[in-house]
């Protein structure tokens, strides 16, 4: 399993375009190590069944997808052929703008496959005609319901000769659906679909991908602790740090991420015998970590995380 990380912020990015916080202001002149970053974004290669060509299965479609692809080789249209794109699944995690508005560039005319919460495709097809776009292609977009995974369940560790199957599975993780789901809709939606992580497995390895986790319930952990890579929710240091710089009133908390510092956070929370590569994405742009020379990053490294950036390549 090959994984690259085409976009590693929260959503806004980093520098965000109306944030003057201390990170943005530093990274727009120029006095902060660090790295600009685009919205949490990945890709990932496994697909045995092409030996010739490479596919590869998007995770996200970030509001940056475009510049992305396009920044991203492996992504570019197959070389002798009119239109064949090498992106060939997509799988969403949230009905959160952050995570699917980039399907709208994806809208030209190519057929590719949606994997989703049912929730999800509802969202976009009921409430948001915008999306029908999709549909124009010849064949059109297909979407399938991703399969829920009500415990850990990974199929037997086989050979990895034996076992070539890329398969994906949805952790539910509990949350809420975005502000601009209308009232009626949201009520007919069951609340396991708002958010899941993704589990997913080839030729005997394990990852679990979950940019968003509130860490409300334990079952995380239990994916985590039986993975070999985890893609997890470094959005915020502190639960408060929405309301320290002025971005917002809330608490990193009641928008659903589980901070990194602190009482019950994810530093704390995380499972100690736990031996997966452990990586951070989905950081947000006020988050103290971005800043390379800081006691936060430092104290991450020296915990054994590593922070994603754009264009960092995972091979499994
Ligand atoms: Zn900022």
């Amino acid at each position: 399993m090959r994984v690259k990380v085409l976009g590693s912020a929260a959503g806004g990015g980093f520098p965000q375009w109306n944030c003057a916080c201390a990170n943005c202001r530093r990274m727009r002149n120029g006095s902060v190590r660090s790295r600009p970053r685009t919205q949490t974004q990945l890709a990932i290669a496994a697909n045995p069944e092409y030996a010739l060509r490479t596919y590869w299965s998007l995770i996200n479609a970030s509001p940056d997808l475009r510049s992305q692809i396009a920044a991203t080789p492996e992504l570019a249209p197959f070389a002798n052929t009119d239109s064949s794109s090498p992106v060939r699944d997509i799988y969403l995690i949230s009905a959160d703008v952050d995570s699917l508005m980039g399907l709208l560039h994806l809208r030209e005319f190519q057929a590719f496959n949606i994997y989703s919460a049912p929730a999800i495709k509802r969202i976009l097809s009921e409430e948001n005609s915008m999306f029908r776009v999709l549909g124009r292609a010849r064949p059109p977009v297909q979407w399938f319901s991703l399969p829920f995974a009500s415990q850990v369940n990974w199929k037997e560790k086989l050979d990895p000769a034996e076992a070539p199957l890329f398969i994906a599975r949805a952790v539910s993780l509990g949350g809420e659906y975005p502000d601009y789901v209308g009232e009626k809709l949201r009520r007919e939606l069951p609340e396991t679909e708002a958010v899941v992580g993704l589990a997913f497995e080839y030729q005997g390895k394990h990852a679990f991908v979950a940019p968003t986790l509130r860490g409300l319930d334990s079952e995380w952990k239990k994916w985590v602790e039986s993975s070999d890579l985890v893609l997890l929710d470094g959005t915020f240091w502190t639960d408060d740090e929405l309301i320290r710089t002025g971005r917002s009133k809330k608490t990193a908390r009641e928008i659903g991420h589980l901070p990194l510092s602190g009482p019950g956070g994810l530093f704390e929370q995380y499972p100690r015998t736990a031996k997966a590569r452990k990586i951070l994405i989905h950081i947000n742009n006020t988050n103290p970590i971005l800043d390379e020379d800081s006691p936060e990053h430092r104290a991450t490294l020296e915990a054994g995380w590593e922070i994603a950036y754009d264009g960092m390549e995972i091979a499994l």
